[in-house]
């Protein structure tokens, strides 16, 4: 109500604004500093295969360990990051200690790390890959970006020049959260990438959902005619491992299988 508080006064939709600016910039200022202190660090999830139950990589999701709040959750902090450049220097680092750590891993297991887009637009990305592989070590064809959907369509036309220049240096290209953005099928033929990650919503609601459960059916049934490998995020039951077996669908994350952990393990055996 604030045309009743009249002149001077300051309405609740204000203060909750400021206060929210406020936060903002408290947590941009705090993000400056929490790569000095060494408050970031990685978890690791396992991505099993559903042919014959491998633990074939790991996706690297970034961890913030505040002094005074906490466990930040990567879905505050990262678009913070994204709108003040920091995810440039933020990102730089994920790549350089996802890679030194998958250095390390036995049985040629991959590791996929989550592109912003703004680093997506950067004319330094190629770089910080080559980089990042080139220290640690790891052979590109070990490395794996996933760039959302929405990233992708955002990144405009050039994108697709990218994306062949990442994949030239044989570094794989994930597109993440599958479903959850505006592009339209035809996207998946003109984009060159190695996997689509199918949205978890879409796993918690086939059983449950028809639109989920067809839409679900539609992206393995499209990914197996491209030659594109299809992962399901977010698998927490039994029942959900089962039924995108029966899909075809080709590999999986999610709970069931393993949460992430600071150290990379091998899952426990789900199926
Ligand atoms: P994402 O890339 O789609 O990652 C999957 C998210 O789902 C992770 O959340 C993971 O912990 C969670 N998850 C995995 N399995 C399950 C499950 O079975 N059930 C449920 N309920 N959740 C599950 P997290 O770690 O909080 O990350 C959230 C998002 O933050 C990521 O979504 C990604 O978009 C972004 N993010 C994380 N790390 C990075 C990073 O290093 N760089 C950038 N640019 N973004 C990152
Ligand atoms: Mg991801
Ligand atoms: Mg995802
Ligand atoms: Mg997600």
């Amino acid at each position: 109500e604030a045309k009743r508080n009249g002149g001077g006064q300051t309405s609740c939709y204000q203060v909750g604004m400021k206060e929210a600016v406020a936060e903002r910039h408290s947590l941009e200022s705090d993000m400056r500093i929490a790569m000095g202190r060494r408050e970031f660090h990685l978890a690791y999830q396992p991505v099993m295969t559903l042919c014959d139950d491998r633990i074939i990589g790991y996706e690297a999701l970034i961890r913030w360990d505040h002094p005074v709040r906490g466990l930040v959750p990567p879905a505050s902090f990262i678009p913070v990051a994204e709108q003040s450049d920091q995810i440039l220097a933020i990102g730089r680092w994920v790549l350089e200690e996802a890679c030194r750590e998958a250095a390390t891993w036995i049985d040629d297991r991959h590791v996929a790390v989550n592109v912003s887009s703004v680093q997506l637009r950067s004319p330094r990305l190629l770089e910080h890959l080559i980089s990042a592989l080139t220290t640690s070590g790891l052979p590109a064809d070990r490395l794996e970006i996933e760039v959302t959907e929405t990233a992708l369509i955002e990144s405009g036309e050039k994108v697709s020049e990218i994306l062949t220049a990442i994949r030239t240096l044989g570094v794989k290209v994930a597109m993440d959260d599958f479903g959850t953005g505006y592009s339209s099928l035809s996207h998946l033929r003109q984009l060159p990438f190695d996997r689509i990650k199918i949205d978890r919503s879409f796993v918690a609601n086939a059983m449950t959902d028809q639109s989920s459960m067809a839409v679900l059916k539609g992206v393995i049934q499209i990914g197996r005619d491209l030659g594109v490998s299809t992962l399901a995020e977010g698998v927490e039951t039994k029942g959900q491992l089962d039924l995108l077996r029966s899909l075809g669908c080709d590999v999986i994350q999610g709970y069931l299988i393993g949460k992430p952990t600071r150290i990379a393990r091998q899952a426990m055996a789900a199926a």
